[in-house]
Order: structure tokens, then C-alpha cells, then sequence
């Protein structure tokens, strides 16, 4: 930010910052005395938008409104300047800010910090891969101003196709940023050996897509921490309604909203979640103090990643239920997983809810539903919910496994995933088709795989359609 320095104050101009620092008083109060004391089901419903917000700045419009502008107008030059050199709260531009996607950011930060003791900041990105492109890329700055300085980071192998290309190709070949993979994120070894004095960040996906591979938060955190590096997790798959990785020691998460988050479908969104004060081994305080606010006014200003403030409002609407979807839709996987689990033509069942799943134990400690002990229907105890994200194998091979993904006439063929409709897709032949053979067997996807994302159907309907399909393999 620019430094008050640079900016002749005038008493005009002071006005405008003792009126800002007021307002920013009442905001902090606000969240500390009010927000932060809600349950996660208030949070989701109204983030930071307040009954006084509405009737004071917009209207008493009940829902956030929509900002669909460019820019904002200031009173006088004093203003300007206080807001361009960031002395003031302000929107500007939308490329670097916009009133909804404001209420946007602090609805993710508040969820994802739901539960940890400290603070947490977001910055909202036009899409999943942008919040990973954006999140990593302080990190990988020349620090000793030589161009050729070596720089890793070492990352879990099973991870969405879309990263394993953007870690792969655009920062390992294009730029020489060596990506050391973890094919067994569950040994801490492994991730240790992997890190040297040239290592930025440790990042791992989790559950991941579409394999479910986990790993234990708490320990790769405090690894990372004690080589003074930042732990970064993709929770998507889990979203804040069933695990918080910032409260087990992550430093940074990001999102793609566009999945389970949003669930209904209507657009592509993501998120940067920071908590404040990180550890890295950049010498940046200001990324250090906060992460998200400074990639959101100072990096991506500059490259220009943002959020459409419409889908930003979209979003909102669907993340206000996002618990009891999770709830409906985690509890509907898992019976469409035990009911494949017995079916003759299926191979394996890939559901970190299955008992007998390598990695059930360790998910059980990390996935819990939000607030399920306030929930009379669980007799005031917490249940452990695994998402509605699965996979399986047919029996057979690929072919087999194409003439059951055809066969299908409800659940939809799509590369997508966290819908409220049931989708599936084999990732050999789509999302992760670009990574080649030897990229699926590091990420550990088999040809026969089909990626299944359970929506909220009556589950027996989802099973009647998987049994239908099945029945007309040859
Ligand atoms: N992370 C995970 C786990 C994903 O599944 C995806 C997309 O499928 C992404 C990131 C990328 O998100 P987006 O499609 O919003 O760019």
C-alpha cells in the first residue's frame, strides 16, 4: 500500500481518514462482538451485511445488491487520493474491489475462520485456478534479485488435473519452479526429504479430486512451520461446512466456489482464505501481516483475476445453506458408496466415509459436520460427514467403464463437480486426460475410474439409475 508519505494530507483529506478509521472501529466491534459469536448457519446467511448496512446504504434491500459498475465516484480530489493510496476503504475499480464481492469475501473468511481464534482475510478470484495462481505466486518472487535463483515447492501428487498442469507445465516448464510431487501425502518423510533451503510453500489438495487422498493438516503444518514456510490446502472438495484447515495450522486455503460451495451451477468463482500473519520465508511484511487483503490490492490489481460482482451475489445465495447441504448430500454419498460396494461389477469404492477406506480414520479426525452437536436430530453429539464426492472402478477396464458412464439416463456427464444434480465423468478421458499416462499414475487414476459428485436426489434414485447402467455392460 502506498505509504501516507507519499500523499499530501490536508485537513479536507483527514476528515475523510478519521471518518474511515471510525467506520472501521464499528466494523471490527461488530464482527467481534456480533458475527463471531453467531453459529455457522448465521454466518452463512448474512456474512457482514447488515439489517443497518442495508437500510443505511442500500435501500433496505434484504438481499446484498448487486454493483454492476465499473468504478466509483469520489466527492473531491482528497478522496481520490486518500482512496487510490488505500488510506480509506474503497472499492475504486472493480477490477480491484466492488460492494458485492466485498460481502462475498468476508462471508468466505468468516466461514473458513469459523471456530480459529485468530483473524482471517479472503480474496476473491474469477475461478478456482485463478485463487491457486494467485495464492502461490508471492511466493515464488526472485528474493535475492537474481534471475537464475532455484526456487521448489512441494506438492501432493493426487490433485485436480487443472493444478497438476498449472504446477506441471506453466511453473515447472515454462518458468523452471520445480514442483517436488508427493505420491504418499500420509508420510511425513516423504514431504520432509522433499523440502530444502530453496523450498517457497508445501501445498496439498484434500480430499482430493478425484482420487481422495488425505493427509494430517496439523503435522504438515508444523513441518512447513518449522522450515518457515506457509502450508497452502485446496479444501473445495470439504468446504468450510465439514473441515477448516486454517483452524488445524494452514496458513492460506483456496477454494473453488464454484463447486459444492455454490452448488446450483450458475457460474465459475474462487477464493484465496488467509489467516493473519502467515509464515513464509519471503521477506514481505506486508504479505506476512495480511495475505489475502495484499494480493487483493497490490498483486492482482496489477493482473487483474477478480470476481464478477453478479456472480459474487449468485454465490452468496447459495452458500447461505451450505451446511445442511453437506449434511443431505455427504449422507446420500454414502449410501449410493455401500450400496456400489457390494455390487458384483464394481472393482473398488474410493469414500473416505467407508469404514474400510486406508484413510477413513485419519479424514474422521479432520471432517466433522459444523455445529452437528447443536442439532437435536444428532442427540447433541458431532458426526463426522466425508462430502459427496466419490469414486469407483467397474470391473473390466475402460471400455467397461465407458459403457456404464453412456449407460447413464439421470445422474448427467459433465467435468464438473459440488452440483446439486448428480454428475459424474471418467477423469482419464477428460479432466485429467491432459496429464498423460504417466501424470495419471502419479495422481493414481485408472482408466476405468468414473468420478461420481452425489447432488441432493433422493439417493434410491441415484442408485436405481447406477443399477440400470450397470446392468447394460457386456
Ligand atoms: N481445485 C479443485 C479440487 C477442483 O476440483 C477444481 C475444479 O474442478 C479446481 C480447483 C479449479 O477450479 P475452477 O474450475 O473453479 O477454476
Amino acid at each position: 500500500m502506498a505509504s501516507p508519505e507519499d500523499v499530501v494530507t490536508s485537513p479536507n483529506m483527514q476528515r475523510y481518514i478519521d471518518r474511515s478509521t471510525a467506520y472501521l472501529a464499528k466494523r471490527d466491534a461488530y464482527i467481534r462482538d456480533v458475527v463471531k459469536k453467531w453459529k455457522f448457519d448465521t454466518v452463512a446467511v448474512h456474512g457482514l451485511y447488515s439489517v443497518e448496512d442495508a437500510i443505511e446504504d442500500y435501500q433496505g434491500s434484504i438481499i446484498e445488491p448487486v454493483f454492476m459498475s465499473t468504478s466509483q465516484a469520489y466527492r473531491d480530489s482528497d478522496e481520490m487520493a486518500a482512496a487510490l493510496a488505500y488510506m480509506i476503504p474503497t472499492w475504486c475499480y472493480s477490477r480491484i474491489a466492488n460492494p458485492s464481492t466485498y460481502y462475498y469475501e468476508w462471508t468466505l473468511a468468516l466461514l473458513e475462520g469459523y471456530g480459529f481464534s485468530g483473524e482471517t482475510s479472503c480474496c476473491s478470484t474469477s475461478s478456482g485456478m485463478a485463487a491457486i495462481m494467485t495464492a502461490l505466486q508471492p511466493f515464488l518472487v526472485h528474493t535475492h534479485k537474481s534471475p537464475g535463483e532455484p526456487r521448489n515447492f512441494v506438492a501432493t501428487a493426487q490433485c485436480y488435473g487443472g493444478t497438476f498442469q498449472q504446477f506441471n507445465v506453466r511453473l515447472q516448464q515454462e518458468r523452471g519452479i520445480e514442483c517436488r510431487w508427493v505420491e504418499d501425502p500420509t508420510n511425513l518423510d516423504e514431504w520432509a526429504q522433499k523440502i530444502d533451503e530453496n523450498t517457497r510453500f508445501l501445498y496439498g489438495e484434500l480430499p482430493s479430486n478425484p482420487g481422495l487422498g488425505f493427509f494430517d493438516i496439523a503435522k504438515v503444518a508444523d513441518l512447513a512451520h518449522s522450515h518457515n514456510l506457509p502450508l497452502v490446502c485446496d479444501s473445495t472438495v470439504a468446504t468450510p461446512a465439514l473441515m477448516r484447515p486454517i483452524s488445524h495450522g494452514a496458513d492460506i486455503v483456496v477454494q473453488s466456489v464454484t463447486k459444492s460451495l455454490s452448488s446450483s451451477g450458475f457460474g465459475v468463482c474462487g477464493a484465496v482464505i488467509a489467516r493473519r500473519g502467515i509464515v513464509t520465508n519471503v521477506p514481505n511484511d506486508e504479505m506476512k501481516k495480511d495475505f489475502a487483503l495484499y494480493i487483493k490490492y497490490l498483486p492482482n490489481r496489477d493482473s487483474g483475476p477478480n470476481l464478477h460482482p453478479l456472480q459474487a451475489v449468485m454465490t452468496l445465495n447459495d452458500m447461505r445453506t451450505i451446511r445442511s447441504k453437506m449434511d443431505q448430500m455427504s449422507q446420500s454419498t454414502m449410501k449410493v458408496a455401500e450400496w456400489l460396494e457390494k455390487h458384483r461389477q464394481i472393482e473398488s469404492v474410493q469414500y473416505l466415509g467407508l469404514p474400510n477406506h486406508p484413510l477413513h480414520d485419519l479424514a474422521s479426525k479432520y471432517m466433522w459436520l459444523v455445529d452437528s452437536e447443536f442439532d437435536p436430530a444428532y442427540g447433541g453429539k458431532r458426526v463426522n460427514r466425508y462430502g459427496h464426492l466419490m469414486s469407483f472402478c467397474v470391473k473390466g477396464g475402460a471400455e467397461k467403464a465407458r459403457q456404464f458412464f453412456d449407460a447413464l439416463q439421470r445422474v448427467w456427464r459433465a467435468t464438473d463437480l459440488g452440483r446439486i444434480k448428480s454428475v459424474a465423468t471418467i477423469p482419464a478421458i477428460s479432466t485429467h486426460q491432459q496429464q498423460g499416462e504417466e501424470g495419471r499414475k502419479l495422481a493414481k487414476i485408472p482408466p476405468n475410474l468414473v468420478r461420481l459428485c452425489v447432488g441432493a436426489e433422493h439417493p434410491d434414485d441415484v442408485i436405481a439409475d447406477l443399477d440400470q447402467a450397470l446392468a447394460k455392460v457386456r
